[in-house]
Formats: C-alpha cells, sequence, structure tokens
C-alpha cells in the first residue's frame, strides 16, 4: 500500500517528495502532465535554444536554505535579469528608475522631478506606484500619474482584467518604483539560471531511489474524497496525500470554480542573431499581449535565429486552458478558504503550492513552503 503521495511534479511537490526521500520514506508522485517541473518546464528545441513553455522563468531568492538545497540538484548560470517597458515606442527600464524619467521627460523638468522624489522618497529608496499617486507633493502626484498611465495601467488591465486600483497591494507592490538607477528586475541576493534548465534541476531532484514517478496520470482519476476520508482506487487511503493541483477540482468545484488567469503563448523563431536589447520588453502602452520573451538572452547564446514568445493573459475556463495565476483579491481568498477549510476534514490531506494553496508565489517560496510542510509534518 502506497503510504505518502504527492500529486504534481511541479517544484512544490518535487521538493517535498525530495524531502520525504531523504528522510528515509518512499514516496509516489503523480501528474497529469507527461512532464515534470509544472509551469518551470523547458527544453533545448531544434534551434539548439532552451525554450521556457510556460513563460519566462528566472530564479532569484534572498532565501539560504532554499538556495542551499537547489543548488544540489543544479550548477547555475549568474542571471541578472534587466526588463524594459516599451513606452509608446521609447524601450525604458522597468521598474520604473531615474533612468526611465530622464528616458520619457524633457530634462529639465526630470532634473526637477528627480529633485523632489530624492527629498520626499529618499534617494536610493523605492516605493510602491500605488503609494507614489497619494503623495502629498503636486509635482510628484502627477510624475505618479504618468507613471501609473504609462506603466502600469494596461499592462495590468490585459494581465488580470482588473485596473492596479481594483487589485491588492500583493501584486502592485511587486514591481516599486526606484529613486535610483537600480536597472535589474530582482534585487534578491541569489539570481541566477540554472546551468542545465529548470527540467534537468527538478529531475535532479526527483531522481531518488525511494521515489516513485507516475507521469500522465490525472489524480481526480484514481483519488476521491467523502466524509473525512480518502479512497484511492476506490479503497480508504490512510497515508499521507499532498495535493498541489486545484483545489477546486479536488473538492468537484462544491463550492464553485475558483478563478485563475490563464496564458496563451505565440512562439516564433526569427532569422535572426538578436531580436530585442532585453531578455523581456513588456508592452506596457499598446499591443494585446504583455510581454516579447527572447530566450537566448538568458544564457548569452549567439546563434544565427533566435526564439521568442509572445505572451497573452487570458481568463481561465475549467476544462478549456490552463490555470496559471490564483487571482489575489480578498473576495478570492475568500472563496478559497472555504476549500481550505473542507480540506481540514481530512487529517491526512495537505494543500501545497500556488494552485492548491491559491497564492501568487515564486519559484522560491513554492521551494521554501514545501520545505517548511515536510518539517511540520515530522514536528520539527
Ligand atoms: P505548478 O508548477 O503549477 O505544478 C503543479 C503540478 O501539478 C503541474 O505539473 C500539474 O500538471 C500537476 N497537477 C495539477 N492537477 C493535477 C491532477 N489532478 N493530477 C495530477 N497532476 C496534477 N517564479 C519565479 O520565481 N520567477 C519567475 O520568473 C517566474 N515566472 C513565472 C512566469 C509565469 C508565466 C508563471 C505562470 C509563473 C512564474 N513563476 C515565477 C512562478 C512559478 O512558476 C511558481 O511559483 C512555481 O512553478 C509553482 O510550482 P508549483 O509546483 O506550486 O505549481
Ligand atoms: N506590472 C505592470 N507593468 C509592468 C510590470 C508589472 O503593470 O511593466 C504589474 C502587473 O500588474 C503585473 C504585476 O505588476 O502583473 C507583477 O509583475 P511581475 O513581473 O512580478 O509579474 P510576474 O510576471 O512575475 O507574474
Amino acid at each position: 500500500m502506497e503510504k505518502i503521495i504527492i500529486v504534481g511534479a511541479g517544484l512544490s511537490g518535487a521538493t517535498i517528495a525530495r524531502m520525504f526521500a531523504d528522510g528515509g520514506d518512499t514516496v509516489t508522485v503523480i501528474d497529469k502532465r507527461d512532464t515534470i517541473g509544472g509551469n518551470v518546464y523547458d527544453y533545448v528545441d531544434k534551434n539548439g535554444i532552451r525554450v521556457q513553455v510556460y513563460g519566462p522563468h528566472i530564479f532569484h531568492t534572498d532565501y539560504e536554505d532554499v538556495f542551499e538545497f537547489l543548488s544540489r540538484f543544479t550548477e547555475w548560470n549568474e542571471y541578472e535579469h534587466r526588463v524594459l517597458a516599451n513606452v509608446k515606442g521609447t524601450l525604458v527600464p522597468v521598474p520604473f528608475n531615474l533612468k526611465s524619467l530622464f528616458d520619457l521627460y524633457p530634462k529639465d523638468k526630470a532634473e526637477r522631478i528627480k529633485e523632489r522624489l530624492i527629498a520626499e522618497i529618499g534617494e536610493g529608496n523605492k516605493v510602491s506606484i500605488m503609494q507614489l499617486v497619494q503623495n502629498e507633493n503636486k509635482e510628484i502626484r502627477e510624475f505618479a500619474q504618468f507613471v501609473y498611465n504609462n506603466i502600469f495601467y494596461l499592462y495590468t488591465k490585459k494581465q488580470w482584467g482588473f485596473s492596479p486600483s481594483q487589485l491588492g497591494k500583493e501584486i502592485m507592490n511587486r514591481v516599486p518604483v526606484y529613486i535610483s538607477y537600480e536597472d535589474r528586475y530582482f534585487t534578491d541576493k541569489y539570481q541566477f539560471m540554472p546551468k542545465q534548465g529548470f527540467t534537468e534541476m527538478v529531475s535532479n531532484i526527483l531522481r531518488h531511489p525511494r521515489i516513485q514517478l507516475k507521469l500522465g496520470k490525472d489524480a481526480k482519476k484514481i483519488i476521491s474524497l467523502y466524509d473525512g476520508k480518502i479512497y484511492l482506487n476506490g479503497k480508504e487511503f490512510e497515508g499521507t496525500l499532498i495535493y498541489t493541483g486545484c483545489v477546486d477540482e479536488l473538492f468537484d468545484y462544491k463550492y464553485g470554480v475558483l478563478p485563475y488567469r490563464s496564458l496563451k503563448f505565440k512562439f516564433k523563431t526569427i532569422k535572426k542573431e538578436s531580436f530585442q536589447p532585453a531578455a523581456v520588453v513588456n508592452y506596457t502602452t499598446s499591443k494585446k499581449y504583455t510581454r516579447i520573451t527572447e530566450f537566448s538572452k538568458f544564457t548569452c547564446e549567439q546563434t544565427d535565429k533566435t526564439d521568442i514568445v509572445k505572451e497573452y493573459s487570458k481568463r481561465f475556463k475549467k476544462g478549456k486552458n490552463i490555470p496559471y495565476y490564483p487571482i489575489p483579491i480578498e473576495k478570492n481568498h475568500i472563496h478559497h478558504k472555504k476549500y481550505a477549510d473542507e480540506a481540514k476534514n481530512y487529517s491526512n490531506l495537505y494543500l501545497l503550492g500556488r494552485l492548491a494553496q491559491y497564492k501568487y508565489i515564486n519559484m522560491d517560496d513554492a521551494v521554501k513552503n514545501a520545505m517548511d510542510l515536510y518539517r511540520k509534518l515530522k514536528g520539527d
């Protein structure tokens, strides 16, 4: 009889599987996809370029233990992510910084705003756009409105179907405004790309004699939950079930379908060495897609061809497309809580990961949460 079942071979599922295996337990990992890694899955295509199938993923963290854990399974390439925004045809750094200011304003005015920002916010600091638009100083408020309109408004509408003011701080605080020339997208201590890609890293995490991997298997076809008991192939399952898929699906949508954002990716090979000056260009004032990613910029490979992907955000439709992003607003958290409370009726069921916990988390938090859950289960 299988004692520990983990649904999902993404970073959350793979991490906790490895923790169990290292600790001496035998686990079974099931994924409905034929691939491992969940949304971090990548592969080298016919052009010799490593392509990320579910959108651009860059590893960054401040957690020592997460970096240490993952470093057991991959070597790293140094990579600091820099993003440009296409503002009415001008490419400027995002997060918006003092260079972006000088790129978009006449020099005299930019100088004045810069001095004001330094006086009000402090040189070297960062500030959320939602705070900046409420600044007491009129000139700063006008500047903030300009940044709101040209960097945040349309991109956010495209990405979430809501305007920034309808979304919580959780989303809008992720990309601040810098009162400095800091032009990196992330400021974490560790910023790297796995040398042989994310799939290889996850494959190494899962490679352990006590981990049994079953791909192309939908857990919903073999697992059912009823009245505080979990059933596996119709028989009561008394082991531990860790679930990293959508929790509404697990409970047959008894409280309704949780809202997610889905994505559509349009990949293209371009017959030239370079397509754009940065790995990612955000389209913040035009276009239906949110951003274009050029994969060779992650690895600094020089080839005569280059692969790009245009990313379109879509409403999630159950059974029709993939749920990528939980939409972290109050009413959805309340909706999700009904499922989380339902899960508490099952003493051997644990929800983990971006989908099951309905949390807008990065890769490092996925790994961190998995490590924390393992420690909790072991009473550490
Ligand atoms: P997932 O990767 O979604 O894995 C869940 C797995 O469960 C999937 O493989 C799925 O097939 C499987 N599953 C679901 N239901 C079932 C079922 N019924 N039966 C069997 N299997 C099932 N993070 C960063 O740190 N940096 C970035 O640059 C970054 N960029 C991102 C870009 C995009 C477009 C997206 C969508 C996310 C990005 N992230 C980024 C976040 C990152 O992808 C997640 O934090 C992380 O991958 C979450 O891992 P997970 O295992 O929780 O979920
Ligand atoms: N955002 C924006 N313009 C940008 C970059 C980000 O409006 O040029 C907003 C948008 O709402 C986005 C959020 O900030 O969804 C978080 O951006 P981040 O890059 O962290 O999102 P990710 O792609 O990692 O999910």
